[in-house]
């Protein structure tokens, strides 16, 4: 079946008792057995629920993998998937990855033994540059956050092949609804599902999904020995996200070229980032490996602060708020906001300046979108 009809109906039917259309939230902590040794296939929720499993079941078939454990944020399931490493591993990741990423990497689990080397990821010249005999991870994020720079998928995972290496993917900010890693190689996938996958900003999650048995356990072993797992009524709300996920993807990102075309023709802006206009330097990589363009997308205005700020208060459409994802449209100020954890010097050297501002589209009509930016921007 395709991708719109098991969004709908993967996993979904759980209530044998009344055939109800959705779902049932089954808040328990623990389930009776029929004896000392049967139980109904769940006996504890932190190892498992009716519910989660639901929202598993459906996310696995919609990234084409063999298995997803649903967890409680996105950090919690990057926490799990760092978990197949040990101290003394060296992993390689992009030098502009989610600062929350960054900050666990660089902070947490280096202080806990793993080692990493962040670098230009654009360039896969680079990874394989930076391929040690300790390496055994690379970690891939594509589109990166806020200028939208491309991971070439294909081209990482090849290298990772030759190395033996395990490749992961954080694909929030396409879903799998436009870009599908696995069909490039990639072993486990991470989301955010706070952001596309539930979609309408209204709770924190994340997953992890795995292609073959062998991870697959073991991420499964992590996310109950360490208690990731989600509630059993957040993984209810991102099942009921779920379901809508590809038209509301085409509604995002028809609003989302909209809007970047009225940008890049705008004389009051100076730089356009965003992979479906043809100027963006990996316009033809984005048609190869992606389904679609996204909806995520950066700008930068002539002038700076004073500027930005005004363009903030004038907008009556855009939330001026950090996450993405969701159905309503949010702006925000990567300088002070989402990257103010960077220092000065990594934000300038990233390209991050006072005159970028980061959109994320919603699902309202384009039309509104771009009038509404436009008269922002008359500042
Ligand atoms: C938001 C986000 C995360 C973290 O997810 P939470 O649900 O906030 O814990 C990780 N990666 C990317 C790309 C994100 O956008």
């Amino acid at each position: 079946m395709k991708f719109e009809t098991r969004a709908v109906h993967t996993g979904v039917d759980k209530d044998s008792a009344y055939n109800s259309a959705t779902t049932p939230i089954y808040p328990t902590s623990t389930f009776a057995w029929d004896n000392l040794t049967t139980n109904r296939g769940f006996d504890y929720t932190r190892s498992g629920n009716p519910t989660r499993s639901a929202l598993e079941e459906n996310i696995t078939s919609l990234e084409g993998g063999y298995q997803c454990r649903a967890t409680s944020t996105g950090m919690s399931a990057i926490v799990a998937a760092l978990h197949l490493f040990k101290p003394g591993d060296h992993i390689i990741a992009g030098d502009d990855i989610y600062g929350g990423t960054y900050r666990l990497f660089a902070d947490v689990f280096t202080g806990m033994g793993l080692k990493f080397s962040f670098v230009k990821m654009r360039e896969p010249g680079r990874v394989e540059a930076a391929i040690t005999s300790e390496t055994r991870c690379i970690w891939i994020e594509t589109p990166s956050n806020p200028l939208m720079n491309l991971v070439d998928i294909e081209a990482i995972t090849t290298l990772a092949k030759k190395s033996n290496l395990i490749t992961i993917a954080d694909n929030t900010f396409m879903s799998p609804y436009l870009q599908r890693p696995f069909e490039l190689g990639v072993d486990v996938i991470v989301h955010s599902t706070t952001k596309y996958l539930n979609g309408h900003s209204d709770v924190v999650g994340g997953c992890v999904v795995t292609r073959e048995k062998e991870l697959a356990e073991k991420v499964a072993y992590t996310v109950n020995a360490l208690g990731l797992g989600c509630s059993p009524f957040d993984a209810w709300l991102v099942l009921r996200g779920v379901k809508t996920l590809g038209p509301r993807m085409e509604a995002h990102q028809r609003a989302a070229q909209a809007v970047a075309e009225m940008l890049a023709a705008h004389p009051n802006v100076e730089h356009v980032y965003y992979p479906g206009l043809k100027s963006h330097p990996q316009h033809e990589l984005a048609r190869k490996q992606q389904y679609g363009f996204g909806a995520m997308l950066s700008f930068d205005i002539k002038g700076g602060r004073a500027e930005a700020e005004k363009v903030f208060e004038r907008s009556k459409l855009f939330l001026l708020a950090e996450s993405l994802g969701g159905v309503e449209s949010l702006m925000e100020y990567p300088e002070t906001m989402s990257h103010a954890s960077m220092t000065l010097e990594a934000r300038r050297e990233a390209g991050i300046t006072e005159k970028t501002i980061r959109v994320s589209i919603g699902i309202e009509h384009p039309d509104d979108l771009v009038a509404d930016l436009k008269q922002a921007l008359d500042f």
